[in-house]
């Protein structure tokens, strides 16, 4: 296995409102937390309306979102949701799997189930937003949040 070494620069606070989110969702027992690239083309923004959909739509209960970005970047409330979490989904627009690459990166043992999203939809999306409606990206999300809940969270 190659790895690429990176260095994150600290800074000295956190996200007030990420904090009190992550707060709230640290539950006994936890959450399950999702995860998704987050990513600025088309499928990444599938994945991304997927993993909120389920987090803040359809299985609320059960799942808490998680901010890649600070959980990547911080060790603070967003990560301690990834590592206190008995199970975790990494809804990933392609393969290239940066959710997952990135936190293991920072959680080495982390072992999430990865979902490629653009592999639950029938169309090889385009990078631009731009280019796809925004009743496609809901249609898409919907099917791959509804196509998780199943398999992956309440199976
Ligand atoms: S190309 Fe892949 S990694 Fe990049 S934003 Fe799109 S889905 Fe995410």
């Amino acid at each position: 296995m190659e790895y690429e070494i990176i260095q994150i620069r600290k800074i000295e606070g956190a996200c007030g409102i990420c904090e009190e989110y992550s707060e709230k969702n640290s539950t006994t027992p936890p959450k399950i937390a999702i995860l998704s690239c987050e990513g600025a083309c088309s499928r990444g923004e599938v994945s991304r309306r997927a993993a909120n959909l389920i987090a803040h739509k359809l299985a609320t209960e059960e799942t808490v979102r998680i901010c890649l970005g600070g959980a990547f970047t911080k060790n603070t409330g967003q990560r301690n949701l990834v590592r206190r979490a008995e199970k975790c989904l990494a809804i990933e627009g392609c393969f290239v799997s940066c959710a997952t690459r990135m936190m293991q990166g920072v959680l080495p043992d982390w072992n999430p189930e990865v979902i490629l999203a653009d592999s639950l939809y029938d169309e090889s999306l385009p990078f631009g937003i731009d280019e796809v409606s925004d009743e496609k990206f809901h249609e898409y999300a919907r099917q791959v949040a509804e196509k998780v809940i199943v398999e992956y969270i309440r199976k």
